[in-house]
């Protein structure tokens, strides 16, 4: 069997990963919360996880894994957003669910085999707060359940900081009825405008950490294999996660592998709404710009690298993409080879096994370089809807423009001429224009099914 590598953010070093139980591989992975479209930054774990769903599978065999992804769908921005709006917050969460699902299909990324929501265990998150008060690791106060962080003294092991450190370093939250100042909440109070949940402490809703670890106990048990997200998450949600689950089932181990991806930048900057370098997945798709072409740039860089999206990657993975499915296209796949796999395996060495990749088309190796590609969720389709320039033959729309803008050449008058230009723009189409005649050619984003009835 494979070995596969893992860095584990816990011990901070790569380690053989082996499973509880090899008959079912358990992953857990922090998702979206739902109140807007995923921007690019927010696809980069899911393409990451996926890549090692999709390994997994492959090694433990397609049975043998359970993948849990949540969606957190009670939080104050989800009830800003309701309030801006006056659309109601199931609305909301409803609406951006499908579109996150459509976003991330595009990028290749299979769903999860749990996508549970937040909202759907509250009892759950009322009785692991009431059994960590019981134990003595949390406390009522003011309507609020707070977690007693001085009486776990694992805190702070996965970052590997100290409490006091952390204390000093972080913007924790004072309030009068902490007995800590680090004290984080399981459970605070809601007014009549916000959400609430009848519970022993008065009408009340969740606070964020609690749910991942209720939705992990609850789906995978109280040990699992992997825990996955960005690194943004690893404190204070997932230290707080593991504090969590650690105190309310210490017959576990919670989760044994950590593994966080490290941040994507655009064109060398932080990604934000104030540089105007901010965009989602939907807006990179509406542009023109295949999913695939997004997945791969995703893979150029190794997941616990800064990720910089740039312009030129793009350019440069679409081009590489669009002659890898030519070569790929006439043939029947092959097994995938142990090489690329060893490669993956490695702590997911995406990059390597793209660059393998390369030599496979270079040297002509198009069944295995077609194996490649769906391994990698790269060609999740048996012909990519935007095949290579290649084999899209234009030569006839061609002709038939050619046509139409000999007349108009002749009457002056060019008003049918750009408005089949704008049309076949429109189609994905590139349009030359010379004094010999005319050239299209399928641009990204190339539709046929616009190219009916035009020419
Ligand atoms: P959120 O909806 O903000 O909780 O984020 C969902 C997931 O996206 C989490 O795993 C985050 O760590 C991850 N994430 C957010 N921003 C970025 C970014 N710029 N680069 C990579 N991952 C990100
Ligand atoms: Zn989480």
């Amino acid at each position: 069997m494979t070995t596969i590598k893992l860095h584990n953010s816990k011990t901070r070093k790569k380690e053989v990963f082996e499973p509880l139980d090899p008959n079912n591989v358990r992953m857990y992975v922090c998702g979206p919360t739902v109140y807007d479209r995923a921007h690019l930054g927010n696809a980069r774990p899911v393409i990451v996880f996926d890549v090692l769903n999709r390994l997994l599978r492959h090694v433990y065999g397609e049975d043998h894994v359970t993948y849990v992804r949540n969606f957190t769908d009670v939080d104050d921005k989800i009830n800003a957003k309701a309030a801006e709006t006056g659309r109601s917050i199931k609305d909301i969460c409803d609406e951006t669910i499908a579109w996150y699902l459509d976003d991330m299909d595009a990028v290749g990324a299979m769903q999860p085999d749990h996508m549970p929501r937040a909202t759907d265990f509250i009892p759950q998150m009322i009785a692991m707060c009431e059994d960590l008060i019981e134990k003595g690791h949390a406390y009522a106060a003011e309507g609020h359940v707070l977690f007693r962080v001085r009486s776990y003294k694992d805190y702070g092991g996965l970052s590997g900081r100290s409490v006091d450190d952390m204390i000093a370093g972080a913007r924790v939250e004072v309030a009068p009825f902490k007995e800590d100042p680090m004290d984080f909440v399981l459970w605070k109070p809601s007014n009549a405008d916000q959400p609430g949940w009848d519970s022993p402490w008065g009408i009340g809703r969740p606070g964020w950490h609690i749910e991942c670890s209720v939705m992990s106990y609850e789906l995978l048990g109280e040990s699992f294999d992997i825990h996955g997200g960005g690194n943004d998450l690893q404190f204070p949600h997932h230290e707080n996660e593991i504090a969590q689950s650690c105190c309310a089932h210490p017959e576990g181990e919670f989760a044994r592998y950590w593994m966080h991806n490290e941040m994507l930048q655009v064109e060398g900057k932080k990604m934000s709404k104030s540089l105007g370098n901010f965009f989602t997945v939907h807006d990179l798709l509406d542009q023109g710009v295949p999913g695939e072409v997004i997945r791969f740039v995703m893979l150029s860089t190794h997941y616990r690298k800064p990720m910089d999206w740039t312009e030129k990657k793009r350019v440069e993975a679409e081009k590489t993409l669009r002659k890898w499915y030519a070569q790929a296209a006439s043939v029947e796949a092959v097994q995938v080879s142990d090489t690329l796999i060893s490669v993956l395996a490695d702590d997911l060495n995406t990059a390597g096994v793209l660059a393998e990749m390369h030599k496979l088309s270079n040297e002509g190796q198009s069944a295995a370089l077609r194996a490649a590609l769906i391994i990698m969720g790269l060609m999740e389709q048996d012909t990519p809807t935007w095949a290579s320039e290649n084999e899209i033959d234009l030569s006839k729309q061609e002709a038939a423009f050619d046509a139409v803008r000999t007349e108009a050449m002749q009457s002056k008058d060019f008003s049918k001429v750009d408005a089949l230009k704008s049309a076949l723009i429109d189609a994905g189409v590139e349009v030359q224009m010379s004094k010999e005649g005319v050239t299209l050619k399928p641009a990204a984003g190339f539709d046929p099914s616009k190219l009916a009835g035009l020419l």
